[in-house]
């Protein structure tokens, strides 16, 4: 019997959780054998703070609704309550502590994970987990194996292609702004949540 845990962890704005997170999620835990997938809302994310997010908490709350059928899925609340900005190496060596021994799988979309390799400490985040990147079939690789971590691209990397990648929070932002449907690229509890808070009326991009 295997003993190591392999841990998925999928962070994220999620503002809102959509289907192409969760449809990420449930491959990457067939694909790669995962024993759960642990959902980490961002606390204040760092890439985003020119725009108006979403409060931590209906993020939060968002993320528990669109997981709460799925027994493999969890939300984390350690960046949500992490003062301060975040960044995804501190998490991962906060889950590192948590679990030693287990194998973590950071989920991400391919451009995302191409930002963190070229952004903060890559090698130190190489170090503490393995990457799960869903790519859209069809998508060209070819710059990242050319790319200054080309080699920790090919060490650390998984790929794995997922169909609904045409989905973002953008694009649901601005659907509500313009009072256009959201129904079937999110949960219908999350699309409940999102007109009963009246979230996104005000504009896709705030102030
Ligand atoms: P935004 O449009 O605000 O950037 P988003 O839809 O990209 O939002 P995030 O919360 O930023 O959602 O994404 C969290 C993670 O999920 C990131 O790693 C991102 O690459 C990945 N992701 C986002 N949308 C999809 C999708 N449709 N399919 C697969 N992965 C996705
Ligand atoms: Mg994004």
């Amino acid at each position: 019997m295997r003993q190591t845990l392999r841990l998925g962890i999928m962070g994220g704005t999620f503002d809102p959780i959509h289907y192409g997170h969760l449809v990420t999620a449930e491959e990457a835990l067939a694909q790669f054998d995962l024993e759960r997938v642990v959902f980490m809302p961002t606390g204040r994310p760092v890439a985003k703070s020119h725009q108006r997010v979403t409060s931590a908490e209906e993020r939060f709350l968002m993320t528990v609704i669109a997981t709460a059928p799925n027994r493999d899925f969890e939300v984390s609340r350690l960046e949500i309550d992490r003062p301060g900005a975040t960044y995804t190496v501190d998490t991962l060596e906060d889950l590192h502590r948590e679990h030693p021994d287990a194998e973590l799988f950071f989920i991400t979309g391919a451009d995302a994970v191409w930002e963190i390799l070229t952004w903060k400490e890559p090698e130190r985040v190489a170090s503490l987990c393995r990457f799960i990147a869903a790519t859209r079939p069809g998508y060209d690789l070819s710059r990242f194996m050319e790319s200054r971590n080309g080699r920790l691209v090919e060490e650390k990397v998984e790929f794995m292609e997922v169909p609904a990648l045409a989905i973002s929070s953008t694009d649901i932002r601005r659907r509500v702004a313009d009072r256009r449907p959201i129904r079937y690229l999110v949960p219908e509890a999350v699309a409940a949540y999102v007109h009963k808070r009246h979230l996104y009326a005000g504009g896709a991009e705030g102030v």
